[in-house]
């Protein structure tokens, strides 16, 4: 592929950009203080429709806050937040076209994978046949079908993994965000629920943006990395620029590359 639009650092959004021109989504200054605490210091950030964005930094650096401001859990201190164009800084979290993909505990215990691919939708009131329709979908894109009657606690962790990815399959979102999805698994199945997902982003397409403060899952699976420390912004640019041009020796040291 070519040189993307996004490369050389132009992450900083111009000023009264709604995000109109990337389609996929916009951060204008964005801030959060949790009472005297700044944990986020003005982040201007475009992320172009359809790229797989990895956030990336050492714990505590403020990857989850922005990631559930971008959710509409967390509200922005100060700042501007748009998806495809629409200013959604104010708006609830259904309404922002998103969904979240949480670890695997978050599955209810008590439903069959059926049922808790189906939640949601029947929360939205969706109709009986559209959600068998979806989740008929999404079983086949993740290779769950022949599990839809069991409960959670008779999977595999990489089994309760693809069902929680499914969850947010079957909302047919915009913008799929994950928070460190691979946090609970051990080593060899985060590699193969690795390749799942980059997998899911090439058939899917849509904007994705992942959570990890593991340097290897971040340089596999992204389009564009965007290096965080202490609420701010070291570094935006493709894998291979981040190792072969890092802009300091934070990024060097925490990308591991030679400088
Ligand atoms: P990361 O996901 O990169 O590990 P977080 O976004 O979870 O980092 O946290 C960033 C900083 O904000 C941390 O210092 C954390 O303690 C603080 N923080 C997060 N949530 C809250 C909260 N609700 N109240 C106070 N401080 C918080
Ligand atoms: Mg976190």
């Amino acid at each position: 592929t070519g040189s993307p639009a996004w490369a050389g650092g132009a992450a900083a959004a111009p000023p009264g950009d709604d995000g109109a021109a990337t389609g996929g989504v916009r951060l204008s200054g964005v801030r959060k203080s949790f009472g005297h605490l700044d944990i986020i210091h003005g982040i201007d950030l475009s992320i172009p429709e359809g790229a797989f964005t990895v956030f990336v930094g050492p714990s505590g650096c403020g990857k989850s806050t922005l990631l559930r401001m971008i959710a509409g859990l967390e509200e922005v201190s100060d700042g501007l937040i748009a998806i495809k164009g629409r200013d959604v800084t104010d708006l609830d979290p259904s309404d922002r076209g998103i969904a979240m993909v949480f670890q695997s505990y978050a599955l209810y215990p008590h439903m069959s994978v059926r049922d808790n691919l189906a939640f949601g939708l029947k929360m939205a009131n969706t109709p009986k046949a559209e959600i068998d329709r979806r989740v008929a979908a999404a079983s086949a894109i993740l290779k769950t079908d022949h599990l839809l009657d069991r409960r959670p606690g008779q999977l595999s962790g990489g089994q309760r993994q693809r069902v929680a990815i499914g969850r947010a399959i079957v909302r047919k979102p915009d913008v799929f965000l994950f928070d460190e999805p691979l946090s609970n698994l051990d080593a060899e199945l985060r590699v193969s629920m690795r390749i799942e997902i980059a997998r899911l982003h090439r058939e899917l397409g849509n904007t994705m943006i992942y959570v990890t403060h593991d340097q290897t899952e971040a340089m596999t699976l992204a389009d564009m990395i965007v290096v965080l420390r202490e609420g701010r912004i070291e570094q935006v640019g493709s894998p291979r620029e981040i190792y072969e041009d890092p802009a300091n020796s934070f990024v060097a040291g925490f990308i591991g590359s030679p400088r």
